[in-house]
């Protein structure tokens, strides 16, 4: 019998390795912003179309390549970045095994053009692994690398790929960790000729509200903690900022993203007590380790990882979140005169200890403290406090309330003047109630009896699969066949004839992570904005009274869901400096 065994020609091994390191467009994307991390960029620009689908392409002013580098940096094992197998282990690049340009390369069009060291900028062409054409290029810095009809030679594969809404949610993430874990970068992200991302070189804080939004800004909470085994420093978020789903779950180890669930699970036993059933915690835990101490090869794409002192770090990364929680639970003054914009929220005021202790004990657990008629009690002793503080007039007295220009609500407390922008305010009261709705679950609705037909369209349609949980909690029901939509019931509070327009509204907005930071946020913002009373209606007293009530029971009185400020306040100065003035 003659023999059987073959060496694989490389353009087939090199797609055959190419599965493991290129699944899909967004690992193409990881593979190309490590390499101009590691190329010492300090701007990174980006340009996705159809998903990665048809082009991904990364542009940077790193160190560039010279032209003999450019034809290495395609052939597998090609790397600048070791020569010794003991360098492996004290490597802090992102990538080190030089298999991705050969991988990338062998199953898509590539195009690469990179100037270095005052050489002449060069331009090389590969499709599916072969040098096509190369010539000069009048590139000024950097390399640009633009990767075109990924999988177009491995046509399984390309079927593989799910729909553009799937693959960008993939490339996002992977965006918004390395920008997260980079904010020393300035990157930039266009999407379909759209700019979705500008961020500017800034602190890590900064980075995370540039990328998840200004709600974000309070409810992180500073992590540092030293110890000889690990250092671990970044934010964990607030217990009400907790969601559903786990995607404000991110862990760094020596700067690099990693998944590790023995991490997250020591993060949320450190949250025990503070979080609804079923609601994770979220968090940019930043860890510094000893890389001789840690095996990150351990997986192609270098999202796992082994930790050689796990039982140790599970103890300080737990006892680090507790610590830092309970500073944070500390109880916050409450003033309004002085703060108004002071958020109040009502889990926040349900886990308020006493005082807590500070000290790192692993076994301390500062939100064990209450049963939950204490924490009842203490949460309507301070819904009644803030009301008193805001607004209450003397018992025996009606709130002198009254409307202005059929657009402003005035109104007074003991000592100052508010004047409400009505639409404003009653967006706040919406969003908050639908908010809450969401989250309990709490169904309100009326059954039509002539159901409601709408057409969708594709990217409607999109949409409408991301938050159909939002439509259901809020009190929707609703049939999807093919691209129709049978709307059966509609929540109480919106009208039948404006169902159609409301959802309409919904789903033609583009879902915009950046402003947005979850499905829920995104829905009970659209909603409340388009139910919301407008400026120009007239309100009669009890409408006028229901405003001014309902907006100062609010978490976050004194900004409408876009952050727009609600009310002014004229206090006895500014009237008295008014006349003297
Ligand atoms: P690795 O990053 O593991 O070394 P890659 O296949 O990703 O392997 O890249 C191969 C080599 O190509 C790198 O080691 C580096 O020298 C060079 N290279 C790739 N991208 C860039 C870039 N954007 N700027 C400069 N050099 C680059
Ligand atoms: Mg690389």
């Amino acid at each position: 019998m003659s023999d059987i065994i073959k060496i694989l020609p490389s353009d087939v091994s090199n797609k055959i390795a190419a599965g493991e390191v290129v699944q899909r467009p967004s690992s193409v994307l990881k593979e190309l912003i490590e390499n101009s991390i590691d190329a010492n960029s300090t701007k990174i620009h980006i340009i996705i179309k159809d998903a990665g689908k048809n082009l991904i392409q990364v542009i940077d002013n790193g160190k560039g390549m010279s032209k003999n580098d450019m034809h290495l940096s395609f052939i597998k094992h090609a790397t600048s970045k070791i020569s010794k197998i003991e360098d492996i282990f004290s490597i802090s690049s992102m990538g080190f095994r030089g298999e991705a340009l050969a991988a990338i390369s062998s199953v898509s069009m590539l195009e690469m053009e990179s100037i270095n060291n005052n050489q002449n900028g060069h331009f090389i062409e590969i499709n599916g692994g072969e040098l096509i054409r190369e010539k000069d290029s009048n590139i000024q810095e950097g390399t640009s690398i633009k990767i075109k009809n990924i999988f177009y030679n491995v046509p399984a594969r390309r079927n593989f790929l799910k729909s553009d809404f799937v693959e960008l949610r993939h490339i996002l993430d992977v965006f918004h960790r390395l920008a997260i874990s980079h904010p020393e970068i300035e990157f930039s992200f266009i999407n379909n000729e759209e700019e979705i991302f500008y961020l500017k070189e800034e602190s890590l804080n900064k980075r995370i509200i540039s990328i998840f939004g200004e709600k974000i800004r309070e409810n992180l909470i500073p992590i540092h903690e030293s110890t000889q085994i690990a250092n671990i420093s970044g934010f964990v978020l607030k217990p009400e900022f907790s969601k559903k789903s786990r995607s404000n779950q991110f862990i760094f180890v020596n700067n690099r993203f990693i998944k590790s669930q023995f991490i997250n699970h020591s993060i949320s036993a450190s949250y025990d007590g503070l979080l609804k059933d079923g609601y994770y915690p979220g968090y940019f835990l930043f860890i510094e380790i000893d890389p001789t101490k840690i095996d990150v090869n351990v997986h192609p794409n270098k999202t796992e990882i082994k930790f050689d002192d796990d039982q140790n770090l599970y103890s300080i990364i737990n006892s680090s979140v507790k610590h830092c929680l309970g500073i944070y639970q500390v109880s916050p003054v409450l003033d309004f005169d002085k703060d108004p914009s002071m958020d109040i929220s009502y889990d926040q005021v349900k886990s308020q200890p006493t005082s807590p202790n500070i000290e790192i004990n692993s076994d301390f657990n500062p939100f064990k403290v209450f049963n939950d008629d204490e924490v009842n009690k203490i949460s309507d002793d301070h819904l009644t406090s803030i009301n008193k503080l805001n607004l209450e007039n003397d018992s025996n007295q009606a709130l002198k309330i009254f409307q202005i220009l059929n657009k402003f609500i005035v109104s007074t407390n003991k000592s100052s003047l508010i004047i409400i922008n009505q639409n404003l305010a009653h967006q706040r009261i919406l969003y908050e109630s639908f908010l809450k709705s969401i989250f309990e679950n709490s169904v309100n609705s009326q059954k039509l009896v002539f159901p409601i037909e709408l057409s969708l369209t594709k990217k409607q349609l999109l949409l409408y699969n991301k938050i159909i949980d939002e439509f259901k909690s809020i009190g929707f029901e609703i049939i999807v066949k093919n691209e129709l939509m049978l709307i059966e019931s509609i929540p109480f509070g919106i009208e039948k004839n404006n169902v159609e327009e409301v959802i309409e509204n919904i789903l033609n907005e583009d879902f915009n992570t950046s402003n947005d930071f979850s499905a829920s946020d995104f829905f009970a913002k659209r909603l409340s904005k388009i139910t919301s009373i407008k400026s120009g209606q007239k309100l009669n007293s009890d409408e006028q009274e229901y405003i001014v009530n309902h907006l100062f029971s609010c978490k976050e009185p004194n900004l409408s869901p876009d952050n727009k400020q609600i009310f002014i306040t004229l206090n006895k100065n500014d009237i008295e400096n008014k006349f003297n003035g």
